[in-house]
């Protein structure tokens, strides 16, 4: 039996990255999934590529009616939601001293209240059957990191809502848990290379010494989705090569 047999995902940021390798794993082991991003040619190209067991929805995750709708192309499409992966991310890295407002409240509004309403607006219909909400933190919301103060903020506070839901919707039958990547190979990264930033040193705080792929995320999240997790809720899960682990020093 596949492990998502039977099950209906709605995945926030679903278009490219880490969201578009969930919705592959997912979609293979037997979910239908609705994909939801900002990006529409991008998702839509990856429903082409799924075909009937995923659809698009345009989804912004730091506004509740989109959110809404997509809830609802999950019911009305599917049928039923059993899984939420809230996802979709923006990063900015700057000094606190340099950070505007606007730059601060861009990046709390995707990573903090997109989780936040992505969670809200998904209890109505996760209730009916219980499920599984998977919310995408970071490293960078387990330790502290240079330039990282909004990033890291929201990773953090992802982590705390991860586990306040926990504690309120156990009852309800739904599981919230986080996950914390460390340095993966998506268009995200590929801005800090673009900077001129070298691999080498990226990856020198890495015991594994090399970047995770969007594919080994989407593993762990297929795990937390699927029943194969059912005691684990409010738990905080890293896919990091042991960038958190400690020091690690090399010769
Ligand atoms: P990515 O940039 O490839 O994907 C992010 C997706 O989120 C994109 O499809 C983007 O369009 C979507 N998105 C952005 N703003 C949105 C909005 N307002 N509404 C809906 N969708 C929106 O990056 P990724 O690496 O795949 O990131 C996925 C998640 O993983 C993010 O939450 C990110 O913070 C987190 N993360 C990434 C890394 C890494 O090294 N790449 C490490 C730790 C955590």
């Amino acid at each position: 039996m596949q492990r998502l047999e039977g099950k209906v995902a709605l995945v926030s940021g679903g278009a490219r990255g880490m969201g578009a390798a969930e919705a592959r794993l997912f979609v293979s082991e037997g979910a239908r999934v609705v994909i939801g991003d900002v990006l529409v040619d991008e998702g839509k190209a990856l429903v082409g590529e799924l075909g009937d067991a995923a659809r698009f929805v345009e989804l912004d995750v730091t506004d509740e009616a989109s959110w809404q709708a997509a809830v609802t192309a999950a019911t009305t499409e599917f049928g039923r939601l059993d899984v939420l992966v809230n996802n979709a991310g923006i990063w900015k890295i700057m000094p606190i001293a340099m950070m505007s407002v606007d730059d601060f409240m861009d990046v709390v509004k995707v990573n903090q209240l997109g989780v936040f309403l992505g969670m809200k607006s998904a209890i109505p219909a996760m209730s009916v059957n219980g499920g599984s909400m998977v919310n995408i933190s970071s490293v960078a919301g387990l330790t502290g990191a240079i330039g990282q103060v909004a990033y890291g903020g929201s990773k953090w506070a992802v982590r705390g809502m991860t586990k306040t839901a926990a504690i309120e919707l156990a009852d309800l039958g739904i599981r919230v848990n986080s996950i914390h990547p460390g340095l993966i190979d998506t268009q995200m990264l590929q801005t800090v290379r673009d900077w001129g930033v070298e691999a080498e040193a990226l990856l020198s705080g890495v015991p594994q010494h090399r970047f995770g792929t969007a594919e080994e995320v989407a593993k762990l999240a297929l795990f937390l989705a699927s029943d194969d997790s059912s005691h684990c809720t409010g738990g905080e899960f890293t896919v990091d090569g042991g960038m958190t682990a400690g020091f690690a020093p090399r010769n």
